[in-house]
């Protein structure tokens, strides 16, 4: 068994960035991150994705993300400077580990790997994102449905969709940008709950920052905040989006009543058929190693108290970068910042050297 003060789960963005602060609070710690190397979840993202954003809107504290050949960088590009930062800032980064289980011991916490290793530890932060519970609705007759089904988390390029007739299930920005590129290839239909909001085409992904950053600054001032209509996951127009909207694919239709054995059945009784269904649907938090403290709720979150990083139930877990309910923005290369120094700040304080 070793013994630090903090362990950090997950090495992705959010667990660099909490690195990055954890350097200078004088703690011991450790980060764990089960990937075989660097970058987190944006090594499994499809191979053509760019940030919808550029870099100099897209970096985690201290060291700025280098300027791209691109407007907005690839993704290639991202992992390499997550590879760097972890390297510049000589971050304790062990993998792979997958941490499978946390448990109390007196006023310690128990951090158990799959491999046997544990870590004996003063406070947990778990930064494990969401690319490991990828989210799919349930539709009735789903399970008599033969075609071929893929989640976003899973989907690297077009090609295995070529000349097929191809249902595009979410109406987010991977849905957007998966459509854009599959319908070059296959027959697509875009399915949404709802209509899908697209950004102006001349703003991109720093419109999507500013209002979670005034929604944030609200937040602290206790006022309303200040925004202009729409949300902060609106479709940004990037150029392949863009495209699709001029080849005339980018419309959408409503959710079907339920699957059939050769594909899907709407409320007004009309058919279509399918070879494949792309599900773009989202993703919930990766916390099954927190199940055995029993903070998870039925929407698989964790009740955080106000500063929206500290479990209510677990005083010595922290949780950073999941997404709106754990910070706005935290789930984004730069708005994961200012939680990752909150977090550090409370675990510093609450871990402080008792005076003897
Ligand atoms: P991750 O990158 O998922 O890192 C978590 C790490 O923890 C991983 O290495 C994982 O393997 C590891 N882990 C998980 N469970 C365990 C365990 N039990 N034990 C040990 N390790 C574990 N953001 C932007 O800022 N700009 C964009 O343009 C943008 N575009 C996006 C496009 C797509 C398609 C997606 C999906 C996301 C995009 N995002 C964008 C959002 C965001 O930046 C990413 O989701 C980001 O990867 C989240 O970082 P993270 O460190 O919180 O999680």
């Amino acid at each position: 068994m070793e013994s630090v003060d903090v362990v950090v789960i997950g090495g992705g963005q959010s667990g660099l960035a909490a690195g990055y602060f954890l350097r200078r609070s004088g703690l011991s710690y450790v980060i764990l991150d089960v990937e075989a190397a660097p970058g987190g979840a944006w090594q499994h993202t499809w191979e053509s994705l760019h940030l919808f954003s550029p870099a100099g809107w897209s970096s985690i504290p201290g060291w700025p993300m280098p300027a791209s050949r691109d407007a907005y960088p690839a993704r290639a590009e991202v992992i390499d400077y997550l590879t760097r930062y972890e390297h510049k800032y000589a971050l304790p980064v062990v993998r792979p580990v997958r941490v499978q289980r946390i448990s109390r011991s007196g006023d310690q916490l128990l951090v158990d790997a799959d491999d046997g290793r544990q870590w004996q530890v003063r406070a947990v932060i778990s930064a494990t994102g969401t690319w490991r519970h990828p989210y799919r609705p349930a539709f009735d007759g789903l399970n008599t449905f033969a075609g071929v089904q893929l989640h976003s988390a899973h989907y690297r390029n077009p090609e295995p969709f070529a000349g097929l007739r191809v249902a595009i299930i979410g109406g987010g920005n991977s849905g957007a940008q998966i459509l854009a590129e599959v319908s070059k290839v296959a027959q697509t239909t875009w399915i949404t709950q709802q209509k899908p909001e697209f950004l102006a085409d001349d703003v991109d992904g720093r419109v999507l920052f500013e209002r979670a950053t005034e929604k944030w600054r609200a937040q602290q001032e206790g006022r309303e905040p200040d925004l202009p209509q729409g949300g902060f996951g609106d479709i940004v127009m990037v150029p392949p989006v863009v495209d699709a909207r001029q080849r005339g694919v980018l419309a959408s239709i409503g959710p079907p009543a339920r699957f059939t054995a050769t594909g899907m059945q709407w409320p007004d009784g009309s058919e279509r058929t399918f070879d494949a269904v792309i599900w773009c649907t989202g993703f919930r938090p990766a916390v099954s190693h927190l199940e055995g403290l029993g903070l998870i709720d039925a929407q698989g979150q964790i009740d955080v108290d106000d500063s929206k990083v500290r479990s209510v139930a677990e005083p010595a877990v922290w949780l950073l970068g999941y997404g709106d309910w754990n910070g706005t923005a935290s789930a984004t290369l730069i708005g994961v910042t200012r939680y990752a120094r909150e977090v550090v700040r409370q675990v510093t304080a609450s871990n402080a050297p008792t005076n003897v």
